[in-house]
């Protein structure tokens, strides 16, 4: 059996005073941005400010969208550019912006492609929200992909002895004649650290309640499926030095949390697009399971307030390792039957 892979950051006392690039996060973003560097031969060094690496990448279950791959071929699945372009526009309420969301879906399949080259396979296909095909990737073992992608690239951060500093927050970027020259950080000491280039890999706001309560104070009252430390602290740095805001309000909520848990779960996509039936109280259907995030979010407020109820098979389960997590947290509830699952959960068997 494989050694299980356990990652140390680097210890404070290895910190120098100049990298060539800094990389503030270690999500997803942060850790391939670090990978690239070192691979094009900079010298990088990634700042995390938690005590626990991966931000929300660590979270994901589902997969990860992406059109015209190698893998939809193996599965005998044409796609297009377009109808991805297409479809994420309607999802995003046709407010997407056109350019980014352009190069957004051009650009997926060389991220497939990339990964793939570091032996990170995500070789098996489901369909999420919104989407009319199978495009989102994800690990042939079905495993949830965030904690795949992430132990995965920390192999790679490991291997190349790219320093990784944990519990170091940035709070400010340094710019010297209009040019990034480095960042003011807070760990058990206060830092200055040296540099040509920042990369701004800290995720977004889901956890941030005063840009929240600044943009969309509607959802304050939601809980959050985000990691504590998803503050917006990016838009914060890049705003001091300069930078404008676009399309702040324009935050997503998931349909499918349970939110009556100590923590609140997220329950991914997967489930959906793997076949499971959203019910109501009546234990009838009330939509279209796999319409867009927003529609579906919609649907199930409009109930109001009673919640409603995911409705699956053991084939289905098979296929979505993460419901093992949440049955071990002891969100699911099971019968024998359709009926004695509809009396365990006091709904209508009919
Ligand atoms: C429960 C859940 C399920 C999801 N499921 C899916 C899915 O199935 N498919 C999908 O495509 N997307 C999914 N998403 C969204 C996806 O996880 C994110 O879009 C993606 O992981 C963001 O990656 P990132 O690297 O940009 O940010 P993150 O992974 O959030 O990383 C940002 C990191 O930066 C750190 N940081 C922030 N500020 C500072 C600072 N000042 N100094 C130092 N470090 C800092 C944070 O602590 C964090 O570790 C899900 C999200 C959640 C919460």
């Amino acid at each position: 059996m494989a050694e299980k892979f356990i990652f140390e950051p680097t210890t404070i006392d290895q910190l120098k005073d100049h990298y060539d690039v800094i990389i503030i996060g270690s999500g997803g973003a942060g850790l391939t941005s670090a990978i690239q560097a070192y691979e094009l031969g900079l010298s990088p060094v990634i700042l995390e400010k938690m005590d626990k690496i991966g931000g929300n990448t660590t979270r994901a279950s589902s997969g990860m969208n992406a059109a015209e791959t190698f893998v939809q071929l193996d599965h005998h699945i044409i796609d297009s550019f377009e109808d991805f372009y297409n479809e994420t526009f309607i999802g995003g309420g046709k407010q997407n912006n056109p350019a980014l969301l352009k190069f957004f879906t051009e650009h997926g399949a060389l991220a497939i492609d990339w990964l793939n080259q570091h032996g990170i396979k995500l070789d098996d296909l489901t369909i999420t929200g919104g989407m009319k095909t199978m495009r989102t990737h994800r690990p042939s073992s079905l495993a949830p992909i965030g904690g795949y992608l992430v132990t995965e690239l920390l192999k790679y951060v490991a291997k190349y002895q790219i320093p990784l500093f944990d519990k170091i927050k940035v709070t400010d970027l340094l710019v010297k004649d209009g040019q990034i020259s480095g960042v003011k950080a807070v760990g058990e000491r206060d830092l200055t650290i040296n540099t040509e280039a920042v990369i701004l890999a800290t995720g977004g706001f889901g956890a941030g309640k005063d840009l929240l309560a600044k943009y969309r104070s509607d959802l304050l009252k939601l809980r959050t499926t985000n990691q504590p430390g998803a503050t917006g602290d990016g838009v914060k740095l890049a705003q001091k030095v300069g930078a404008k805001l676009v399309d702040m309000d324009q935050v997503q909520v998931h349909p499918t949390v349970q939110q009556d848990t100590p923590h609140a779960f997220l329950i991914g996509e997967a489930v959906r697009g793997e076949g499971a039936i959203l019910v109501n109280n009546n234990a009838k259907r009330f939509v279209n399971e796999l319409d867009t995030r927003k529609n579906v979010t919609k649907a199930i407020d409009d109930l109001g307030g009673t919640g409603a109820y995911l409705i699956f098979d053991r084939d289905i389960r098979k296929r979505v390792k993460a419901i093992e997590f949440y049955d071990h947290i002891g969100l699911v509830k099971t019968g024998d039957t359709i009926a004695k699952l509809a009396e365990t959960i006091h709904l209508d068997p009919q």
